[in-house]
């Protein structure tokens, strides 16, 4: 059985030639699927469409609604949690991703991928879109090391496990591969068609890549740093330590071998400035690694209580 997981936002003029197009593929396919389309607080009449389709196949369309828009990552994982199939694909409800794509996803699922993911080579949306997305892209590529073309396609293939272990929050969508890759999961891509947008607008103007790097931040952070936050703060609290340190060593031999007045040097400020900076730096990450010590074993202990009372 597949699973569709379809996030919706003020989309109501597309949805009725989606799911067309959708049967279109999936009814001559013969297989086991369901559809579901996550209302991320639409105030449009988007929630009387599903509605009204839902009426008319019962058995291949379910629906949840959020009580607000609470974005991309929310409504993804919410439908996640619904979804039963063994695949889950999610496409954009815009009619922007093409339903002739998903056979080449399951067959690309099948032959051993964990996840696969779009890639838009000929992207359709607005000049200023395309490239701010394409450095998004390059820069994502470099920081995390996966080499994937398109991270943030909203067209991808899931095998079943691996949604299920992924906590999506706030604007993380755009990050799903490295998340994902970060667990040893096999990741891959497929060229996909990309369409203009025909009814309603974009909810993601060029500014939001603005947003995405500080989340590339948090990626690196939670898939490499996450068990080890003192590895990754410690470094940059030693530079400003180890710097204030040699200034303060320089003022030193100034004023004892040299006998010059220090009292009036800006020099001496900027010193101790970083070794204060420094020392509150490390001491932060030490905080974090308390933190990441006190949750991994109240994880263990959790283990522990089925087999403690016997
Ligand atoms: N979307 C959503 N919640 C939001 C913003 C967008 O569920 O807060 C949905 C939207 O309805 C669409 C998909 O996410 O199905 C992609 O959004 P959009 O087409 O606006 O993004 P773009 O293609 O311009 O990057
Ligand atoms: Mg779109």
């Amino acid at each position: 059985m597949i699973s569709l997981v379809i996030p919706i936002f003020n989309e109501a003029l597309s949805l009725k030639q989606l799911i067309a197009e959708i049967n279109k593929v999936l009814l001559p396919m013969k297989i086991d699927f369901e559809i579901i389309f996550v209302n991320d607080g639409s105030t449009d009449n988007s929630e009387a469409i599903i509605d009204r389709l839902k009426q008319k196949s019962p058995q291949h369309i379910k629906s949840i609604r959020l009580r607000r828009n609470f974005g991309k990552a929310t409504a993804l994982s919410a439908g996640f949690n619904m979804a039963k199939g063994k695949v889950i694909i999610t496409m954009d409800g815009d009619l922007q991703d093409d339903p002739k794509e998903i056979p080449h996803f399951i067959k690309k699922i099948e032959s051993g991928f964990d996840l696969v993911s779009g890639w838009k080579q000929h992207r359709r949306d607005s000049l200023i879109k395309n490239t701010s997305s394409k450095l998004f892209n390059l820069v994502t590529r470099k920081a995390t090391g996966i080499n994937l073309h398109d991270f943030n396609c909203g067209f991808k293939a899931y095998r079943a496990e691996t949604v299920h272990r992924l906590a999506l929050y706030g604007e993380l969508h755009r990050y799903i591969p490295a998340l994902i890759a970060a667990q040893g999961y096999q990741v891959g891509e497929i060229l996909v068609n990309h369409r203009k947008r025909r009814y309603g607008k974009s909810k993601y103007g060029a500014l939001r890549f603005i947003y995405g790097f500080f989340d590339l931040l948090t990626v690196i952070f939670i898939t490499k740093y996450r068990l080890r936050p003192l590895h990754m703060i410690g470094p940059i609290g030693l530079i400003f330590f180890l710097s204030g340190l040699a200034g303060a060593t320089y003022l030193t031999y100034e004023k004892l071998i040299l006998n010059q007045t220090i009292g009036n040097r800006p020099l001496l400020l900027l010193s101790v400035m970083s070794m204060i900076m420094g020392v509150q730096i490390g001491i932060t990450g030490l905080v974090g690694e308390q933190i990441t010590a006190s949750i991994e074993s109240l994880k263990k202990h959790d283990h522990q209580q089925p087999t403690q009372t016997h």
